[in-house]
């Protein structure tokens, strides 16, 4: 089922876009993370489905797409003023590394901030796409003004992040789902990339890079899909012959994982359509404490000390161990929130009146609670 889109007067108009149902950004923080490898199997992966599906590479100053994809024919024709997008086994694909250097292709490379947003834009939108059920967007990487506009001026349904599972990438994920949030941009999965190596000596996962931060996104943000993908010498190979392996080998275990992926993003693009997360609305009542009023109309109370008492913070639990840093009994009983915001589709930020702030609640975890704790 066609996902909604964000209602936006810049893209709507865009007849380029006019027939795609979703648009899915893949995003990560730093660059060489596996992003444009992720959405290029993504990509294939939802064809396999049977789904119709484009792949635009928004990468103006280092577009990989043409290294990772070789369509049969990379002439570029137009008609009724867009541009077609070029073939690849049934995928349509986009990207400034296909445009040639006379057309502006590589004179994107010395352009500076709001420009590159243009171009981008004039490149995603005057593209005709025709009838899509699935477009990826492999976005420049960052989260810094470019990446914060586009999100703005693209309809995006959602996003998924892209990491490697080093103790600082926590940090970049946060960046990355704030980015899209801040916009309303539900990020629905979070991938994380040459999570482990496996020998072939041996069955054993080794975790070069430590045991990555899926826990801490299921604790903090309430991201409950989210994905390791291993280190694997075929996914290199076949991105440097112009194949994904996704496509060219669907019986290798990672294609197996990339269906997995697809699935749980299908799912939760449906989830987003027929009405969100299901996300409560939060208040404080005197004499009440915390409301939260489910979609369906039911009313939760919850006790705002024992709210505090379960943050999950840095500050409140040590991130390595779980164990819990924070004295129950310095939680005075008549604490109370300053300030309650959504934190993405999934989560809720509250501000407490004993100066603690940002604490993150996973909806889950407020559904949890007794209801009259
Ligand atoms: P980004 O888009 O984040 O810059 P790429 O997708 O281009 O990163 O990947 C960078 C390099 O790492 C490419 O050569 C790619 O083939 C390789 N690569 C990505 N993911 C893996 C993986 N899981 N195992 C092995 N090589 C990988």
């Amino acid at each position: 089922m066609p996902a909604k889109q964000r209602q936006n007067p810049l893209t709507q108009k865009a007849p380029g876009l006019d027939k795609v149902s979703t648009l899915l950004a893949v995003s990560s923080c730093k660059g060489g993370v596996g992003k444009s490898t992720v959405a290029v199997n993504l990509a294939a992966t939802l064809m396999r489905t049977g789904a119709k599906v484009g792949l635009f590479d928004a990468d103006v100053y280092g577009p990989s797409l043409p290294t990772i994809v070789r369509p049969a024919n990379t002439d570029l024709f137009s008609r009724n003023e867009l541009i077609l997008p070029l073939d690849y086994e049934g995928m349509k694909v986009m990207s400034f590394g296909y445009v040639p250097a006379a057309a502006g292709g590589s004179g994107a490379a010395i352009m500076r901030g709001p420009m590159v947003t243009q171009v981008i834009n004039q490149l995603l939108t005057g593209t005709e796409w025709g009838e899509l059920d699935y477009l990826i967007i492999d976005m420049p990487p960052g989260t810094g003004d470019v990446q914060l506009t586009l999100t703005q001026i693209i309809p995006i349904t959602a996003a998924i992040i892209v990491t490697t599972p080093q103790e600082l990438s926590f940090v970049d994920v946060v960046k990355g789902i704030q980015m899209f949030d801040k916009l309303k941009v539900p990020t629905v999965s979070v991938i994380e990339n040459m999570a482990y190596f496996q020998c072939d000596a041996c069955d054993k996962k080794h975790y070069l890079f430590g045991p990555g931060v899926r826990q801490r996104l299921v604790d903090q943000f309430g991201i409950k899909n989210s994905f390791e993908i291993p280190l694997v010498p075929d996914i290199s190979r076949l991105s440097d012959a112009g194949t994904p392996l996704a496509l060219e080998e669907p019986d290798h275990p990672v294609a197996a994982l990339f269906r997995d992926i697809a699935e749980s993003t299908i799912t939760e693009i449906r989830r987003l359509s027929e009405g969100g997360a299901g996300a409560p609305q939060m208040r404080f009542v005197i004499g009440r404490g915390l409301v939260a009023t489910w979609p369906d109309g039911r009313e939760q109370d919850i006790a705002p000390a024992d709210l505090r008492r379960r943050c999950r913070c840095a500050h409140c639990v040590e991130e390595m161990t779980g164990k819990q840093l924070l004295d129950p009994a310095s939680v005075p009983d008549d604490i109370y929130p300053t300030e309650i915001h959504p934190m993405g589709n999934y989560a809720v930020a509250i501000n407490w009146s004993d100066g603690h702030n940002s604490s993150i609640y996973p909806y889950d975890l407020i559904a949890s609670l007794d209801a009259n704790a």
